[in-house]
């Protein structure tokens, strides 16, 4: 991600950036919740990471004035949509489902079946892609739950910066966290999770992509796409042929 944005912005990235590259999470996202106010989102897919960072919210941003969004892709587990319930009964916080135009019903339809299983970069475009797009507009920063350590894309980030594919700053508070950070946080703090970590799925994302992780394999998002090129959904990644 690079800190380059356009000159009209009213924060020094450059700055920020060097500033916060080893503050805590809660100062990153202290930060940001006051430079940014209202004009700040966040969107989650209610992973761990996510999880972690809205108990930290429920205590920087109490008054909620950060609009938290989830992309209901339509393909969701129904543990992660029973989550967002948990989620709001722990810490107030509603988290919106910004959905697609179009039911999957209708999506499958007008593709002549399941586009994930042909198709999956422009499924995730169209699924995942557009509404954010749709989703961030007059906002001014958004933040995200990635870590470094996930992916060769993520490990180029940095923990503020301008994200050129959405016209925004993006905010990455967990960036040098690691997996087992973010889990001693969420056990120690009795965070609500997704049941399904606990049944050998370390990265959640659409049932039709996900599957349990076997016995022995390390990476934690060899589940994702399994069997395919494809690492990314496009939200994180700096390579735009990825949508
Ligand atoms: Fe479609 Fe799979 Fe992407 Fe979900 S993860 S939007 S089902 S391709």
């Amino acid at each position: 991600m690079s800190v380059e944005a356009p000159p009209n912005l009213k924060v020094d990235l450059a700055d920020a950036s060097r500033r916060l590259e080893s503050a805590s999470a809660w100062d990153i996202l202290r930060w940001s919740v006051e430079t940014f106010g209202p004009k700040l989102t966040m969107a989650t897919a209610f992973g761990p990471e996510g999880c972690a960072i809205l108990h930290m919210l429920s205590h920087v941003d109490p008054d909620h004035q950060v609009r938290v969004f989830n992309l209901d892709t339509g393909y969701q587990f129904p543990e992660t949509l029973r989550l967002r319930d948990r989620i709001a009964e722990r810490y107030g916080i509603e988290v919106e489902l910004v959905g697609a135009d179009t039911t999957v019903a209708q999506f499958e339809a007008a593709n002549g079946g399941p586009v994930y299983s042909k198709e999956p970069d422009r499924c995730c475009f169209e699924r995942k892609i557009v509404p954010l797009r749709r989703a961030v507009v007059g906002y001014d920063a958004w933040i995200s739950s990635i870590r470094a350590d996930q992916s060769a894309d993520r490990a180029r980030a940095d923990v503020v910066g301008w994200d050129a594919k959405f016209d925004l700053v993006k905010v990455n508070p967990l960036l040098r966290w690691s997996r087992r950070d973010v889990w001693a946080f969420v056990v120690a703090n009795a965070i609500p999770y997704n049941p399904l970590h606990d049944q050998g799925y370390p990265s959640i994302g659409c049932w039709p992509c996900t599957r349990a992780v076997a016995e022995g394999e390390t990476d934690e998002r060899a589940g994702r796409w399994a069997g395919q090129a494809k690492t990314e959904c496009g939200l994180h990644s700096l390579d735009s042929s990825q949508l």
